[in-house]
């Protein structure tokens, strides 16, 4: 069989994140979703089939990444899933909560999926439930192993926030036990949902971490998983001063589609009408100025310019009123390989 491929957060990669509808069966404290800016239909596959063709030109060097909402709702993703195949993309992903709704696991094959990416946020229901509600780690761990136990590669993404840090070391024995291939950290962002949300319990409530818990906890964590034979991505968020920065929007090419037609290259553009493209069934077209590839032109002393504009407070200025380090793309993330 063929090498599997997913998303890469690298410079130089094409990666179409593709948001089939916006449903989803939960609802976590830190979802992005943002149907307002995102609409809430779930796309036909005639229209699917169409917007996918826009991308076609680089459909071998893109890593097709297939999400929601939940994809497993869409009652055709398997159909979708296999138009994707038959169109050349170069891989296939699909992002689910783990409910794997309409038997998704029986209606496509090892070599159609390259893999299956789960969200959990934790390593016991104890961490995990409250942040993505009762009963979804349960359910989340038993989708893995049925995906792992009919021979699908998993990945799994754990996003980061106060209210689970603490716990991140304890997800490598975890994975292991699991069969899971790749672990995904991301960093809580106040996108969509999150950064409105105010139900659930106060001490749940999850907020970006500090700068110094970050370097203290993440990138040690981050080798020690790899050290235990994972692929481990994560950001590296807060840059030294004088450190690399480079803007994805510049150096690689993603692509966030919504169902509303919306495109855009930055996830941190989303909360706003800020998209660069717009789809249509007659393709992809530029949207009109300003929009965010205007921002991905501007060179300022904080690192990412979008950061900057929305949330600024993760930002430290010394006494000469220079930020005292750079925020990295959350799109250009550190990949440590298993030895
Ligand atoms: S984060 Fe994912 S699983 Fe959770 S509510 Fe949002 S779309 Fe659903
Ligand atoms: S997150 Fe910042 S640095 Fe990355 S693409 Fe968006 S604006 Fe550019």
């Amino acid at each position: 069989m063929a090498r599997k491929r997913t998303v890469a957060f690298s410079r130089n990669a094409v990666n179409l994140f593709f948001h089939l509808l916006t449903r989803c069966n939960l609802n976590c404290r830190h979802c992005y979703i943002n149907p307002d800016q995102h609409g809430t239909r779930t796309l036909p596959l005639e229209t699917v089939r169409r917007w996918l063709s826009a991308f076609q030109d680089r459909r071998r060097e893109t890593n097709l990444v297939l999400l929601g909402g939940e994809p497993t709702l869409h009652r055709d993703l398997a159909r979708i899933i296999r138009l994707a195949r038959e169109m050349g993309f170069g891989s296939v992903t699909v992002d689910t909560n783990g409910y794997l709704f309409h038997d998704i696991l029986e209606r496509v094959t090892p070599a159609e999926v390259d893999y299956f990416s789960f969200s959990l946020d934790g390593p016991t229901p104890a961490i995990n439930d409250p942040l993505r509600g009762e009963g979804a780690f349960d359910v989340c761990v038993a989708g893995i192993r049925r995906a792992v136990a009919r021979g699908f590669s998993a990945s799994l993404i754990y996003t980061v926030s106060s209210a689970n840090i603490d716990h991140l070391d304890r997800m490598g024995p975890l994975l292991m036990d699991l069969g899971v291939e790749r672990f995904f950290i991301q960093v809580i962002g106040l996108r969509g949902q999150s950064a409105v949300k105010q139900a659930g319990p106060p001490s749940y409530a999850p907020e970006q971490v500090s700068r110094e818990q970050w370097i203290r906890v993440v990138p040690q964590v981050a080798e020690s998983i790899a050290d235990g034979g994972l692929t481990v991505v994560y950001p590296k968020v807060f840059l030294a001063r004088g450190e690399a920065f480079a803007c994805a929007g510049r150096v690689a090419d993603n692509y966030f589609v919504f169902p509303n037609g919306r495109v855009y290259r930055c996830p941190l553009c989303e909360d706003y009408p800020l998209h660069s493209l717009v789809i249509r069934d007659q393709g992809l077209t530029p949207a009109p100025p300003i929009n965010e590839a205007d921002l991905f032109e501007l060179s300022i002393p904080e690192g990412c310019v979008m950061n900057r504009l929305v949330q600024p407070g993760n930002i430290g200025y010394g006494p000469d009123g220079q930020p005292l380090y750079q925020i990295a793309c959350c799109l250009l993330k550190e990949e440590l390989q298993p030895e």
